[in-house]
Formats: C-alpha cells, sequence, structure tokens
C-alpha cells in the first residue's frame, strides 16, 4: 500500500473516535481497518489524477527544491469574463444573447459552465497552451528565460477552471543573495503600481478590477485580519524583510512584539479607512504617530524566515502583485 494514502472522514458523528486520534491510533493497522469496515476511512491510490495523494506525490515530484531550487514565480491564471464559453454553452442549449447580456449574467446564471464541462475545459486548455508558447515562452520574455514550469488547474464552484503556476527562471537570484539584488530583481518583473489611466487605460481598467482585492467570507476564517493580508501595508521601497537576529532573546522578543503591534494597528488603521482619506504614506504616519525610520525598520523584521515587502503607495494598498506585460496579454 505504498502508493496509496488513507483518507478518514472528518465527521464527528461517523467518528466517535474523533477525540482519541493520535500517532499511535493511524499506525495501528486493526484501527484503521476497523474504521474502513464502517465506511469511516479509504484508501486512495496516489495515481487517481484528482485527489489529495496524488497532488501530493506531484508537489514532491514537480517542486523539489533540492533539484530545481525554489522557484521563481508563482502566477495564477484565469479568465473573469468566460463570454465566448458561455455564449457556446447557451447555443448548444438553443439560446442566444448578446455581449453585454451574457455579461450581465449572475453568478448563478454562470454556473451554467457547470452544465458541460468539455466546452469549458477546451478553451480554456487551448489559450493556457498558448500562453505558455507564445507569451512565456515567447521571444519577449516577458518574465525572463524560464528553464522549468509546472501548473495545477483547478475548478470553482461555478465550473470556471484556472490554473496555478510555478516558474523557474534563469539567473533569476538566489536566497543567498544579497536583499538589495532579490529586492531589484522583483521591481523588474513585479509591481502593483497603478498606471495612469490617460496613458495606459487597458493597464490601468484591468488593474483596477481584476487585480483589485475584494474580501469574500473566506478571508475571514481565523482572525479580524483578512487572510490574504488585505489591505497590504504601502512601503517606499521594494524590501526584504529578514529574521531578526539578536542575542539578547529578551530584547529581541519585545522588539518582535512592538514592531507587531504597530504594524498591526497600522493595518487595522486602513481597514477602517473606508473612505480612502489618507493621501500618503506621511499622512499616515502622522495620524499614527510614527517616524518613516521606524515604520521601514518595523516592516524590514520578522520572527523567521524572509518575506518580501513590495513598494507600494497608499492608494496601491488593495492591488494584487502583477506583471504588466502578462495582464495585458
Ligand atoms: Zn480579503
Amino acid at each position: 500500500m505504498d502508493s496509496a494514502s488513507t483518507a478518514i472522514r472528518k465527521s464527528y458523528r461517523a467518528l466517535p473516535t474523533e477525540n482519541n486520534i493520535d500517532s499511535s491510533f493511524v499506525k495501528d493497522p486493526d484501527k484503521i481497518k476497523s474504521l474502513i469496515l464502517k465506511d469511516n476511512a479509504y484508501h486512495v491510490p496516489q495515481t487517481v489524477r484528482g485527489t489529495p495523494p496524488y497532488w501530493k506525490k506531484c508537489m514532491y515530484k514537480h517542486c523539489r527544491s533540492k533539484t530545481f531550487g525554489i522557484f521563481t514565480f508563482f502566477l495564477t491564471l484565469s479568465d473573469l469574463k468566460w463570454a465566448d464559453t458561455l455564449d457556446a454553452i447557451l447555443r448548444q442549449q438553443g439560446r442566444q444573447l448578446d455581449n453585454e447580456q451574457i455579461e450581465n449574467l449572475s453568478w448563478e446564471e454562470k454556473t451554467l459552465l457547470r452544465s458541460n464541462p468539455v466546452t469549458t475545459a477546451r478553451p480554456f486548455d487551448h489559450r493556457l497552451n498558448c500562453f505558455f508558447n507564445d507569451i512565456l515562452f515567447g521571444s519577449a520574455q516577458p518574465l525572463g528565460k524560464i528553464t522549468h514550469y509546472s501548473y495545477r488547474i483547478e475548478f470553482h464552484q461555478r465550473g470556471s477552471p484556472h490554473a496555478h503556476c510555478v516558474l523557474w527562471v534563469e539567473n533569476a537570484p538566489k536566497a543567498t543573495d544579497s536583499n538589495e539584488e532579490i529586492a531589484d530583481f522583483i521591481d523588474e518583473y513585479i509591481t502593483c503600481k497603478i498606471p495612469s489611466q490617460e496613458d495606459e487605460p487597458d493597464l490601468h481598467n484591468f488593474e483596477t478590477t481584476v487585480q483589485k482585492h475584494h474580501h469574500t467570507y473566506t478571508c475571514w476564517k481565523k482572525s479580524t485580519i483578512c487572510r490574504f493580508h488585505f489591505p497590504k501595508l504601502p512601503s517606499p521601497y521594494t524590501l526584504i524583510a529578514c529574521a531578526l537576529e539578536y542575542d539578547d532573546l529578551v530584547f529581541k522578543a519585545a522588539t518582535l512584539e512592538t514592531a507587531a503591534d504597530i504594524l498591526t494597528n497600522i493595518h487595522y488603521t486602513l481597514q477602517d479607512d473606508k473612505d480612502n482619506k489618507f493621501e500618503s504614506l506621511d499622512e499616515l504616519l502622522k495620524k499614527t504617530q510614527m517616524t518613516l525610520k521606524q515604520y521601514v525598520y518595523d516592516l524590514s523584521i520578522t520572527k523567521r524566515g524572509k518575506t518580501v515587502v513590495l513598494q507600494r503607495q497608499i492608494d496601491e494598498i488593495w492591488i494584487n502583485p502583477y506583471n504588466p506585460s502578462l495582464l495585458l496579454a
């Protein structure tokens, strides 16, 4: 059974012994067998596509950092309108709507995509292949020369597919390179800048619609702070926040706690600012009685590991990072 995993049902009623499940329980073949006989657990072969064990195997196989190193970019590709696909499915059902009517269909009506998964999946697959072949691997190399890639396609509840991709890029900086080098590389390809409506109307339109975060119920699963960390904190420049290193552990803990309190306070100030009344980072810092130097220091320290803080103006705190060429593609 090395090529299979055992899944246990997560149901309190179905599994009265749930509270007693620990490592010794799951290592006991008799107890697992008893669960399987009562249909409270089942074996899942790793070879069945789409199952959690299958994806776990893929994750180890494709994203193994030992072979390729840490991937350079993670991107999600989706179609938010599905106008052509909805039009095709509607015609299959003997209905004909114009573009405006299709665009104005409600979320429930767009679940129509589920009624014909083949018609939905085929154009998406074609566009995904074109995106890889003509754009990512095209001569313009908008993300640099890609050496390896892996992607996983998932389906939203309404039936629309989207792809999560990881890419490895030649000569990308490594985690051991200087923070300045890493930040320069990120700034070359990724931004959350809102371009001017006059100079770049298409990009401005995409950016303020599809790239803008809107909270949904999934944002608040575990905390009063959005689990995607929106609104993001503004930063005068891109920096790599690093683990704070001090021999004095008491002083280190106090410094980290103070920084976390200050940043949380600023996050709540921005979250409560429904009218977007702050016009600049300076204004925000004045309101929260912070100096720029202290704020940037607090942004640049972490408990452990490194994290990227992207350059972000105060009006860009709801924007998901993007690559301008890919967004226009
Ligand atoms: Zn959110």
